[in-house]
């Protein structure tokens, strides 16, 4: 369960906004034009998911780091080959001679990705921004992000310079229904651990969950229940859902492929959609998708919604005609 939106109306700069309702912090993607969120909101973000550093995608980082400043706060950006130079190029741009007396340290840790190795970067306020600890890693495989509540993941899209998109998928929570373990004379403890993990891992309906407990006296007594049973009566599962953005690639085999891997099955999709079909040339000259083929691969990927954005400006006054067009798409591929 979450709350996301788009930042700015979808003819205005590229970015959405994510908070998953299990965990405190909030998920950005792309740093473009980042006016219209109230800094009570810049100021829950922890991770900042960067497509790549065309100017509309990333001319918000002054306007976060002005309201983040003098706070004590921790955000992680993740962005593509070269991201580095560009975050430490934007930072070299102030003189920060005052910042030392800060009672609050501000902190970035800034992660450069490659299709096999991530290069992360640490800088503090207090310490004016210089480039610190250094670590570098080598990857395989599209996960980014991983802790107890989510997982972000990524793939590489062609246009013309490496562009990412990213998909942040809740976790399955299990949780435990205290009242009912009650009416079964049942006690809570360490033993609902291994219960949950026996769950997690698919075991079958009649493998046993051992539930162990411990006396007044300090004596160990334990019993057996079948798992499937215990599932039903005691767990309450919440499937995690999975939210998708995906910006400026052009409409090919390798990236089409790319983009349904990773947002096969998103709840909500972000998908970009500058141009009208009848524009579909200028569309991938200048690397970019169509309405149609932005509603084609929401269908591909078999989500539930799609919100379309980064519309040209050539449509301004009738960018009714993208929404339309994407819609239909989105219906035909379906029914088709
Ligand atoms: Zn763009």
């Amino acid at each position: 369960m979450f709350t996301t939106f788009l930042i700015n109306d979808p003819s205005g700069d590229p970015g959405a906004y994510l908070e998953l309702k299990y965990r405190r912090g909030a998920f950005l993607f792309d740093l473009g034009d980042l006016q219209n969120l109230p800094p009570r909101q810049i100021r829950k973000i922890r991770h900042i998911l960067v497509s790549h550093t065309h100017m509309d995608h990333f001319i918000g980082f002054d306007h976060m780091l002005r309201i983040c400043l003098g706070r004590n706060q921790h955000i992680s950006l993740f962005g593509p080959p070269g991201f580095l130079a560009n975050v430490e190029s934007k930072l070299g741009a102030y003189a920060w001679n005052l910042v030392k007396n800060y009672t609050n340290d501000f902190e970035l840790a800034v992660t450069e990705v490659h299709e096999t190795k991530r290069i992360t970067r640490y800088y503090r306020c207090r310490n004016s921004f210089l480039p610190e600890d250094e670590e570098t890693c080598t990857v395989f495989g599209s996960k980014l992000i991983e802790d107890d509540s989510f997982i972000v993941k990524t793939a590489f899209l062609d246009h013309s310079i490496p562009c990412m998109a990213f998909s942040v998928k809740e976790k399955t929570r299990l949780n435990i229904k205290k009242n009912v373990l009650r009416e079964m004379d049942l006690p809570t403890g360490a033993w609902l651990t291994g219960l949950k993990e026996q769950i997690m891992n698919n075991e079958p309906g009649n493998a046993p969950v051992r539930i162990w407990w411990k006396t007044e006296e300090g004596r160990l007594l334990e019993k057996f229940l079948p798992l499937g049973m215990l599932q039903k009566k005691v767990v309450n599962i919440t499937a995690g859902q999975k939210v998708c953005y995906i910006t400026d690639a052009v409409w090919n085999d390798e990236n089409i492929e790319r983009m349904i891997e990773l947002a096969r099955g998103s709840e909500i999709l972000f998908i970009e959609a500058p141009f009208l079909h009848e524009d579909a040339a200028t569309a991938a000259k200048k690397y970019h998708m169509t309405a149609h083929q932005a509603g084609t691969l929401a269908s591909m990927a078999g989500v539930k919604r799609f919100i379309i954005f980064h519309f040209s400006p050539k449509y301004k006054g009738k960018t009714d005609a993208l929404q339309r067009e994407a819609a239909n798409a989105f219906q035909k591929s379906n029914n088709g």
